[in-house]
């Protein structure tokens, strides 16, 4: 018994090292061998502590869920969108008391949970449901790792945090379930965690930080930053940004610090919380029905709206997919308008169940197509959308393969049209001007199909188009000359060889030419660590039709030569694994990306065991806090700089 206690001691340790602080101090192997001892041992003696870790597995899945009452109301919290209504709160606050403190923190965008301890152990896990009362997910978040089973305080306890899924670890979820993939990270950590198979809430990758001390029985924390302490010091985990501010302009500080630093972040943000810190201006101030009068959530521009969808249009992809594209009734988001959303596939249409007619939930994030998340209702005359049957472009017949719709036709043009926006596009031929618009003209009226037709055009090509002056037409054409001279693993990825994507360009260019690549064997490609089995027979379909290889020869005839860059292996950046994190103020973002892969650095977007250096720009946010815990590497914006000019020096 003492054995099984002190196993339960050292294992829920090096569990809260892991999990919570995310800095391990021993492998994994280490723990998995503790972990089977003490399993062997409940299972002989038949005794299983409350806090022991071989509970923290899913259980069975369950028929519905349980309703359970908070023993305090979980408010929900008043809202600003405006630095108006912001200032409105701080007038409140000030006329209880001149020189009240805030504490800022993030508003993460996930289900918040409540959490139930009694004599310092868990014994509960509810949804907030309406505040009142919840749903009992108890089994579902026993897995996740975020909080302690035992706590040294003994009185009764409510906690209150976030489940939320990482976007690093929702991006990893799609690009292997690629029939199931999951949109949006609030939505998927809701569904998750109100998951009837409890084991399916750790499988996808919950976590829950904790941000608030709901109710304590005895000796109550009094001010945020003492719930703050007390959830640090028992162990549980807690948001990463935390800012006691003294006066309005601190806490508008630390609300752009956040909206500047949000995008980095590996968790959906979608605000900043401020609450007012005194114990006693929040005791006068007290709680309306709905919310708390001393704190507020700030609220940053809307990602997400309803709306209408008016018509679904079917447009023809690169590959011949058909992609449903939804015009709606326009609305703002996040300071565009927008008028059309895409729906990835006919069976991601299907599946939400989308009509013409339908409310959806529409998303716009960063520099991505607005998204059709969901149908919200169907209005009285919403229409199904008919699933086409030909090509809506050419009118041949459609394939189905999977949840997609394809074109059959290979000279359809719209999908001829889209390959060559693809070839000219930045990360592949990176020819500036040659916009879709361009090139569709260009098909129209001077018969470009193929890439090796853009190294025919010459400045009498676009004479008698409209728009093309001189100036234009000569800039066109000198993007055109420079692009014959590309990196390999560009020029693979632009041509489109086995549909493959920059990663596994990279892989096949190690080769050295593409005459090496057209000989590789099915075993030699599968070898390599970014080609799988369908990709493999698409590349030895490339090289085998031999329409292919006539192109590959016409490009090479007319100056195309990619080249495979040998300085890249003394580059400065060789054999480090970097991430950027913050903002630089020199460059965007990709281009230092691309500058550090081409001095032979690999780029990486999150901070992990294997990251070599960190490149904290301004507001650098979680990724930095990560490498320093890992003690990584890191170095600031002048130092990047003063890198790249030295090795550009030597060069
Ligand atoms: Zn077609």
């Amino acid at each position: 018994m003492e054995r099984m206690r002190e196993l339960c001691d050292i294992l829920n340790k090096w569990a809260y090292e892991y999990y919570v602080l995310d800095n391990p101090s021993v492998p994994d192997r280490e723990y998995d061998r503790l972990y089977d001892e003490l399993k062997e041992l409940e299972r002989e003696t038949g005794v299983v502590y409350p806090d022991s870790p071989t509970r923290r597995v899913g259980g069975e899945p369950v028929k519905g869920f349980s309703r359970h009452a908070h023993i305090a109301r979980l408010y929900s919290l008043d809202k600003a969108v405006t630095e108006d209504e912001l200032g409105a709160f701080f007038t409140r606050v000030f006329k209880v008391d001149p020189s009240a403190r805030f504490t800022v923190e993030y508003k993460y965008d996930g289900l918040t949970v409540c959490l139930t301890y009694e004599k310092g152990l868990f014994v509960r896990a509810t949804t907030r449901g309406n505040g009142v009362e919840g749903e009992d997910v108890t089994a579902q978040l026993l897995p996740v790792h975020s909080f302690p089973l035992k706590i040294s305080y003994q009185g009764t306890l409510e906690v209150r945090g976030e489940a939320v899924i990482r976007l690093s670890v929702l991006e990893k979820y799609n690009r292997e379930h690629p029939d199931d993939t999951l949109k949006n990270a609030r939505n998927a950590a809701a569904g998750a965690v109100r998951n009837l198979d409890p084991s399916a809430t750790a499988s996808r990758g919950v976590e829950v930080f904790f941000y608030d001390v709901n109710y304590m029985s005895e000796n109550p924390v009094s001010t945020q930053t003492e719930a703050m302490e007390f959830l640090k010091r028992e162990g549980f985990a807690t948001y990463p940004y935390f800012k006691i501010c003294n006066s309005p302009e601190e806490v508008y500080a630390a609300i752009d610090e956040i909206d500047a630093g949000r995008r980095n972040i590996d968790v959906l943000t979608d605000g900043a919380v401020v609450k007012v810190n005194d114990e006693h201006v929040r005791a006068e101030m007290g709680y309306t029905d709905k919310f708390p009068r001393w704190a507020i959530a700030y609220k940053f521009e809307a990602e997400e709206a309803e709306t209408t969808v008016e018509r679904v249009l079917w447009q023809v992809g690169r590959t011949g997919k058909l992609t449903p594209l939804a015009e709606i009734d326009p609305v703002d988001l996040a300071g565009a308008t927008v008028r059309r959303a895409t729906l990835n596939n006919y069976g991601d249409l299907t599946r939400k169940d989308v009509k013409v007619g339908s409310r959806v939930l529409v998303r716009r994030s960063n520099e991505v197509i607005p998204e059709i998340l969901a149908a919200v209702s169907h209005p009285a005359g919403s229409v199904p959308v008919q699933k086409p049957t030909v090509c809506p472009a050419c009118g041949s017949p459609v394939l189905e393969v999977g949840a997609n719709l394809f074109c059959t036709n290979e000279q359809c043009p719209p999908r001829i049209v889209q390959k060559l926006t693809h070839y000219c596009s930045k990360n592949a031929m990176d020819i500036e001007g040659m916009s879709e618009a361009t090139l569709e003209l260009l098909y129209e009226t001077r018969n470009v199909r193929n890439f090796s037709d853009l190294y025919a055009l010459t400045a009498a090509s676009f004479e008698g188009l409209a728009g093309f002056k001189e100036k234009k037409v000569n800039n066109l054409l000198s993007a055109i000359e420079k692009s014959k001279n590309v990196p390999l693993d560009r020029f693979l990825y632009a041509i489109g060889i086995g549909q493959i994507g920059r990663v596994a360009s990279k892989d096949l260019a190690a080769y050295g030419s593409v005459a090496n690549i057209a000989a590789l064997t099915y075993d030699e490609l599968v070898s390599l660590e970014n080609i799988g089995e369908v990709t493999a027979h698409l590349i030895l379909d490339y090289f085998a039709d031999p329409r292919n290889v006539e192109e590959l020869k016409r490009l090479e005839e007319r100056g195309v030569t990619p080249f495979v860059k040998a300085r890249v292996l003394e580059g400065i950046f060789q054999g480090e694994n970097v991430v950027l994190t913050g903002s630089l103020s020199s460059m965007p973002r990709s281009e230092a990306q691309r500058r550090i892969e081409e001095m032979g650095g690999t780029a990486q977007s999150s901070v992990t065991s294997k990251t070599t250096l960190v490149i904290a720009g301004e507001a650098a946010g979680s990724k930095l806090d990560k490498a320093k815990k890992l003690g990584i590497k890191v170095i600031g914006e002048e130092e990047f700089l003063a890198m790249l000019s030295n090795s550009n020096k030597e060069a």
